[in-house]
């Protein structure tokens, strides 16, 4: 074998696996592949003046490369079983959270040190939040910041690149089973390993669909989560955020009884663009320097949508919606509120002579033409719950973005130790479709280190 273990996608899940696989047995000899580029090689071309909006690059530098999906988040890393994935239903909910805690440890020891923890438990918010039908998760949060998450993934780079091999710009093609191990196939070369961890994220899910479909691992889907980035002046949340940072409040629709959540809140934060699979949908960061720091907070409001049979293709369905407003607007489309309940869509002009300043250059448009009655009424109404506890939502210049679409991977059947229906193929991270979040996916990367060690 040229590897004892070989790790592919060097997201939060393949980072987390290579240190730790490292820490308890550095004699072993590992290998990690990188569809995207190194660290340091990773730039999205859109300055906002000469390239304004997404080119479609062959690897998205946001998505891919060292660091994953994650390289240029905001670094939020929420330590809880109440969202972020479903690692406890495999783990445990105690290992879960004690996972989480030691991936912070590290975070810390790399960078991450002076950084703050916020939580949510014992605050008045929920109190306020409950008078008023919404429900705010528990959650301690750690904001690296994407200028500090960037320092921890340079400083982890440099301890582990004399440790394990690191092949970038070399995406996977395919993984096959041979006699005690696996053969991992690229475009150049064929590789193989005793083990093989895959941890693709969100940007290799259809790869790894193909990988379940062609070795027969059993996977389920059926949940997407569709909505708007909502775009307003910082003062309106700052109570909130000056105290938790991150709110997670959940709400039921009057209408439908559907769950309307807020996610990815960035305080003072900018809106972007996201390119998944050639679709353009929309996201948010904020940094921690308060030098490139804005007069807005954002935050994505999400109705999810479960679907039964005989529909499977949930995340079809959402790329759609999205592929329904790149249609329209070339992009991301932008509506303030005020012109979405008068029925009309916002104009250029509109955009301009509104009080809040959008941070991203979408273009103004009617996003009740794109997305569904059912999800628009949905988040309509929960602006308007949102309003009673931040007052100054449901102004009318607070701007929507659409689409924000949240796919979710299709669950990969594997076992408490993430483990496939093979023997050492594990499957983690939001690729397994058991994760979706910074925390989560990191939490399973040292979980499968130790299954594999211990
Ligand atoms: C803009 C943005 C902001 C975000 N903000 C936050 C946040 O603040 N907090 C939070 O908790 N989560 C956030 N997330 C989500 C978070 O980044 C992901 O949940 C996390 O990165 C998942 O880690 P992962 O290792 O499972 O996958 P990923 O980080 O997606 O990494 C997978 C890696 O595998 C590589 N890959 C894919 N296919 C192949 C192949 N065939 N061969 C080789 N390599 C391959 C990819 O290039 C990628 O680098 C954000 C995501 C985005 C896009």
């Amino acid at each position: 074998m040229n590897y004892d273990i070989i790790i592919i996608g060097a997201g939060p899940g393949g980072i987390f696996s290579a240190y730790e696989l490292n820490k308890l047995d550095p004699s072993l000899k590992i290998a990690v592949f990188e569809a995207g580029h190194a660290l340091s090689k990773r730039r999205c071309p859109i300055d906002g003046e000469k390239i304004k909006s997404c080119i479609s690059c062959k690897s998205c530098s946001i998505m891919s490369g060292f660091g994953g999906a994650g390289a240029f988040s905001d670094g939020k890393y929420n330590i809880t079983n109440d969202f972020g994935g479903t690692l406890h239903e495999y783990i445990g909910k105690k290992q879960a959270l004690d996972l989480m805690h030691y991936v912070d440890e590290i975070n810390m020891r790399f960078g991450g040190e002076g950084t703050r923890l916020y939580s949510t438990a014992g605050t008045r918010f929920k109190t306020l939040c409950i008078q008023h039908d919404l429900h705010l998760l528990d959650a301690s949060v750690r904001h690296l910041g994407t200028d500090i998450n960037y320092i921890v993934l340079e400083n982890l780079y440099a301890h582990l690149k004399d440790k394990v091999s690191f092949f970038f710009d070399t995406p996977v093609q395919n993984v096959r089973i041979i006699d005690g191990g696996y053969e991992v196939v690229c475009k150049d070369a064929v590789y193989t390993c005793a083990k093989c961890i895959i941890s693709v994220g969100r940007s290799g899910s259809k790869w790894m669909e193909t990988v379940c479909r062609d070795l027969d691992i059993p996977t389920k889907s059926n949940r997407v989560d569709i909505g708007v980035r909502v775009e307003l002046p910082a003062a309106v949340f700052a109570h909130l955020t000056d105290e938790l940072y991150e709110s997670k409040i959940v709400y039921r629709t009057e209408k439908y009884g559907d769950r309307v959540r807020t996610f990815c809140m960035n305080p003072k934060g900018a809106v972007v663009t996201e390119n998944t699979n050639g679709i353009i949908t929309v996201n948010g960061h904020s940094y921690e320097d308060p030098a490139r720091q804005t007069e807005n907070t954002n935050f994505a409001l999400l109705v999810a949508k479960h679907f039964s049979e005989p529909f499977k293709d949930s995340n079809g369905y959402g790329e759609s919606i999205a592929r329904l407003s790149n249609m329209l607007g070339g992009g991301v489309i932008v509506q303030r509120f005020g012109d979405l309940i008068r029925g009309r869509r916002s104009t250029p002009s509109r955009i301009e002579e509104s009080f809040t300043t959008a941070t991203l250059n979408a273009t103004p448009g009617d996003l009740s033409l794109v997305l569904p009655k059912r999800i628009l009424d949905g988040i309509i109404e929960m602006i308007y719950a949102l309003d009673k506890v931040a007052p100054g939502t449901a102004n009318d210049d607070t701007l929507l973005y659409g689409v924000e679409v949240k796919f979710y991977n299709m669950e990969v059947a594997v076992s408490e130790k993430l483990e496939s229906r093979y023997e050492g193929l594990y499957v983690i991270g939001d690729g397994s479709g058991i994760t979706h979040s910074l925390s989560h996916a990191s939490a399973s990367g040292v979980h499968v280190a130790r299954s594999i060690v211990g």
